[in-house]
């Protein structure tokens, strides 16, 4: 049997060799596993007698104990080792240059939208919100356009099954308003309506602001004047109103309205089809059935209400032809509109 000293040092000697944490344990097998070396030499001491067994013992222990904190501390610069090449492999080099930084904007109707809310706000308008998805109290009934109406043909419905659907217009946000706010009331809504409808100048889910004043002796002469003066801020010069009489359930009367073309100042051109004019609001005098329907008293109160596509509107500030542009998410065409 090998001499216990040259087998100390011939396992010190292992254990400072190992380079891995693998190789570490498997010297540690075979030192002090269950058929190591060391462990085979402490099954002999049954075989002495009391007093050398005594000596003997002792003096394996505190070879196995020097073992073990050769092992623990070899293991411990192994493992500290291990992390240092980690680190180092996952260095980040501050020196390399950057990927760039690519610079968002706001999309062309947000920018619109901001416009427009921006110039009703000069002019007293607060800026109310409301639901996306409705009852038909609110799209409908309330705005004097019950069940069996032919106005409901106009507003092809996206409905959920149980009833809702999605709002068609802006104008339930008003009912809301209406049914709960303080008179008088000088509001405009922004927001997301949806028809279902696609084409070139229509898209299932498009842009509408409505704007809603309600006090004591409003005329159709309020309206004019404030249609008048957000047109001339919104395209920076004044431009010719036309209102041509037209119908909607919740006015009375109601106007569609024609603003002197942006493009060719009214001479004619493919954008106006040669007419001189754009159409870009709808308006009128709130009905009376509407105002009832809010608890609101019509003997008392009148009011006038406008609305228009923010597409619309965009499409005209920015000359594009063709609405689709706007929700495709082209970086290319949306890059063009931030440029300050
Ligand atoms: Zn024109």
């Amino acid at each position: 049997m090998q001499d216990l000293d040259s087998l100390t040092r011939d396992l010190l000697d292992r254990i400072d060799a190992c380079t891995d944490l693998a190789a570490l344990e498997s010297v540690r097998v075979a030192a002090l596993g269950k058929k190591g070396q060391i462990t085979e030499r402490l099954k002999t001491l049954g075989k002495l007698s009391p007093d050398e067994r005594r000596i003997a013992g002792a003096t394996i222990n505190r070879v196995k104990q020097q073992l073990v904190d050769a092992i623990e501390g070899r293991r411990g610069s192994l493992e500290r080792e291990l992390v240092e090449r980690e680190l180092l492999a996952g260095r980040i080099d501050v020196t390399l240059p950057g990927r760039g930084e690519g610079q968002g904007g706001l999309h062309p109707v947000t920018r619109t939208r901001l416009r427009m809310e921006k110039i009703f706000r000069q002019a007293g308008f607060t800026v109310a919100e409301g639901p996306e998805v409705e009852d038909d109290f609110h799209n409908f009934e309330a705005l004097n356009i019950p069940a069996d109406h032919p106005a409901r043909a106009m507003h092809d419905t996206f409905y959920f099954p149980d009833g809702r659907l999605l709002r068609t217009h802006t104008s339930p946000v008003q009912i809301r308003e209406m049914r709960n706010g303080q008179m008088p009331m000088r509001i405009i809504v922004p927001g997301r309506v949806y028809r279902c409808d696609s084409d070139m100048t229509h898209t299932p889910m498009f842009h509408q602001i409505e704007g809603l004043v309600i006090d004591e002796n409003i005329s159709f002469a309020n309206l004019k004047a404030v249609l008048a003066h957000f047109v001339e801020q919104f395209f920076e010069r004044a431009r010719a109103l036309r209102f041509r009489p037209s119908y909607f359930p919740f006015t009375e009367p109601s106007a569609e309205v024609d603003i002197q073309c942006v493009f060719c100042d009214g001479t004619g051109c493919r954008v106006c089809k040669q007419t001189g004019w754009l159409e870009v609001l709808g308006c009128g005098m709130v009905h009376p059935n509407v105002l009832s329907a809010c608890g609101v008293d019509p003997g008392r109160w009148q009011g006038y209400a406008f609305g228009m596509g923010i597409d619309r509107m965009a499409m005209l500030r920015y000359s594009v032809n063709d609405l689709r542009l706007f929700f495709e998410n082209d970086l290319r065409f949306l890059r063009q509109f931030n440029r300050g």
